[in-house]
């Protein structure tokens, strides 16, 4: 093992286009992954286009992506009474350079594991090995120790240890013994994807209802030429309340449709029939809508957090995934500019987690979703013309300012010099 060399813990998205973002400015680096085997798992997430710019980047092109999801066309928020209270076009058609995909999370996740696992080699990615915590050496490096699947345990000395090991991180645990626990505010999200008629523009992302009681749907397939059927992933969401914690079983579980249709059993327009749609899906799962507060700093000497190991967030903004892959090109950058040093995490530290911090508690205050509750403060969700409710330039103005915040302003992306420059390497490497 070399003296550059990075220890990864976590192999999902953000784990992953770290690797590989490491690999092309040729730093040496290891995945451990808590996992025995990789499989597709998880149903859709938006990749915007500020994390598709990285991805093409790294060469992952839309060749591979249009194989995994497809690009959005269109995000719109209707009211319970099913008019339309704002929309807007999405990725190339809003102008930006670069498109905005809906994707299948596990086969856009089981994409990167492919590319990291033909670019690395397959050593790098290893399975079955769960990070539990860390040292610092006297050297300045860091020593990993890792747990495996058989039981055995193992210590690997590296660099940098980057924890990209997801809301339940062992590495932050580490880094702030004293955070609180996991934060639910009362929503509870069931989930799915089930083949459907796209409908409006073929891949619009619609939010339906009002911000206590809503579903969200959205293609994340081309239309098959055949049927012209989608694969239409689901989220049907209520918020209830949280005084007493979240008591089911576990936080990702498998239910059955019955367990909670009683919610959405009027929510039947002539162009939408949620139950139908929730009816024909083969693997529902229920998870409470749940974040972590804010820490103040991501980094503790040579170990940094990424991903939602740093900022896990409402899913709200669609944010989650693509701020773990503009989260691993800001640190490639600044190991070029500083070296696989403290320092290069120091200014991925510095740059990141003040403003993303910041977004994790808007997106708890609702996120772009926040127009659904002007319209229920309003009117109580009953509209003739939106215009009376919220006019037009409000609207505007509320999308404006979430989308700075979040990071994906058109102007400011397009104009943006590549995070990462063309050819870049880390010096000697
Ligand atoms: C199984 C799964 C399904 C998901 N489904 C959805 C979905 O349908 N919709 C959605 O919006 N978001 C989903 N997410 C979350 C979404 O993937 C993330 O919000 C986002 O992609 C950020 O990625 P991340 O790499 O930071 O975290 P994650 O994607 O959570 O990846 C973390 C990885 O670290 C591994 N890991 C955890 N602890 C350790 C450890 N101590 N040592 C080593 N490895 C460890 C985990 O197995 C996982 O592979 C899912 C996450 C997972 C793990």
């Amino acid at each position: 093992m070399t003296d550059n060399l990075v220890i990864i813990a976590g192999g999902g998205v953000g784990g992953l286009a770290t690797a590989l973002t490491l690999h092309q400015i040729g730093v040496p680096c290891v995945v451990f992954e808590a996992v025995r085997e990789m499989r597709p798992l998880g149903v859709g997430i938006n990749l915007q286009p500020n994390a598709v710019r990285e991805l093409y980047d790294l060469g992952v092109g839309a060749d591979a992506l249009d194989r995994v999801g497809a690009p959005a066309k269109e995000w719109a928020l209707v009211g319970l009474n099913g008019a339309e209270i704002y929309s807007e076009p999405r990725g190339l058609l809003a102008g930006y350079k670069w498109p905005q995909y809906a994707v299948h999370r596990g086969q856009f996740h089981m994409l990167l594991h492919d590319k990291a696992v033909a670019r690395l080699g397959p050593g790098v990615v290893r399975l079955g090995s769960r990070v539990t915590g860390y040292r610092e050496n006297a050297d300045g490096g860091v020593t990993a120790l890792v747990e495996h699947a058989d039981g055995s345990l193992s210590e690997m000395r590296g660099a940098l240890l980057i924890g990209a090991d997801g809301i339940h991180s062992a590495v932050r645990a580490q880094m702030h013994p004293d955070q609180p626990p996991i934060h639910w505010g009362g929503a509870v999200m069931w989930r799915g994807a089930a083949w459907a008629k796209p409908i409006r523009t073929g891949s619009s992302f619609v939010g339906l209802g009002t911000h206590r009681h809503r579903i969200v749907f959205y293609p994340i397939s081309h239309a098959d030429p055949r049927t012209g059927l989608a694969l239409i992933n689901w989220i049907a969401e209520v918020t209830m309340d949280n005084s007493d914690g979240w008591k089911e079983r576990g936080w990702f579980r498998q239910v059955g449709v019955e367990d909670f249709i009683r919610h959405f059993e009027n929510w039947v327009w002539d162009w939408f029939d949620a139950p139908a749609l929730f009816r024909r899906t083969e693997s529902v799962f229920e998870n409470p809508m749940i974040d972590r507060d804010p820490v103040p700093t991501w980094r503790d000497g040579p170990v940094a957090l990424l991903g939602d190991a740093a900022h896990a967030m409402y899913p709200t903004g669609s944010n989650g995934a693509s701020q773990a892959i503009v989260d691993a090109r800001v640190l490639g950058a600044a190991m070029i500019e500083h070296g696989v040093t403290p320092e290069a995490l120091a200014a991925y530290d510095a740059k990141l987690c003040g403003p993303i911090s910041q977004l994790i508690l808007r997106n708890r205050g609702a996120g772009p979703f926040g127009l659904l509750n002007l319209v229920d403060e309003r009117c109580g969700g009953q509209f003739d013309n939106i215009d009376d409710v919220i006019p037009r330039e409000e609207r505007a103005q509320f999308m404006a300012g979430y989308k700075a915040a979040a990071g994906f302003a058109i102007e400011a992306l397009n104009a943006a010099p590549r995070t990462i420059p063309e050819g870049a390497r880390v010096r000697g490497a």
